[in-house]
């Protein structure tokens, strides 16, 4: 199986936020897709071992922010590239919230869909979540972007580096690969994210 085949599905780049009980919290994802009208229902698919994964499971609510062409790299980091077990994401934004009290950021969204789960599947490295979309807005006219184009317009491209490679790190979980050369066909034993959503880990 050539595996590069699916790197040519298109997808787009969303934040995906939840609240459960007082904790808040919100990742980058680029797996949501409108699977059903009357009533409106998406599916979104997350890491399993996320934080967001763990809240949307107890709260069963969640809201898709269709990040737009304002969207930063910083942005990203921000969300996508930490933990909110470790971090408060939302120190550096002021947040509003939908309806259901799921926090989102307008500065970097066109659209905002605000969805409650109606239903679950463990695909092991993720969860599929069917979600019911309760209510929807768009937040400005703005274009939004597609997960292509934060690969070629908004990640910043590899930086040269004198430094001696010591490892890989996988820029959408957080594993870390030892060793100075990733194989061509790397995919991520946690997400499953191909070679080129790793950074290099420089030796100290
Ligand atoms: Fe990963």
């Amino acid at each position: 199986m050539d595996t590069k085949a699916l790197f040519n599905l298109s997808y787009g780049v969303f934040l995906l936020s939840t609240k459960s009980g007082e904790k808040i919290n919100a990742c980058i994802t680029n797996t949501a897709m409108q699977v059903a009208n009357s009533p409106t229902r998406i599916a979104i698919s997350s890491i399993s071992t996320n934080y967001t994964c763990d809240l949307i499971k107890e709260s069963g609510f969640f809201a898709l922010t269709v990040l737009d062409t304002n969207c930063t790299f910083d942005f990203i980091k921000d969300f996508g590239y930490q933990s909110g077990r470790n971090v408060n994401k939302f120190e550096n934004y002021e947040p509003k919230f939908d309806e259901n009290g799921c926090p989102y950021i307008s500065e970097y969204g066109c659209s905002l869909i605000s969805c409650k789960v109606v239903d679950s599947i463990d695909l092991g490295t993720h969860t599929l979540f069917i979600a019911e979309v309760l209510d929807a807005k768009i937040i400005n006219k703005t274009k939004p972007i597609t997960y292509s184009d934060y690969q070629n317009n908004i990640k910043p491209k590899p930086q040269t580096e004198q430094k001696k490679i010591v490892g890989w790190r996988c820029v959408i979980c957080g594993y870390e690969y030892e060793g100075e050369t990733l194989p061509d066909d790397f995919e991520c034993p946690i997400c499953g994210h191909p070679k080129s959503d790793f950074e290099p880990i420089y030796e100290k």
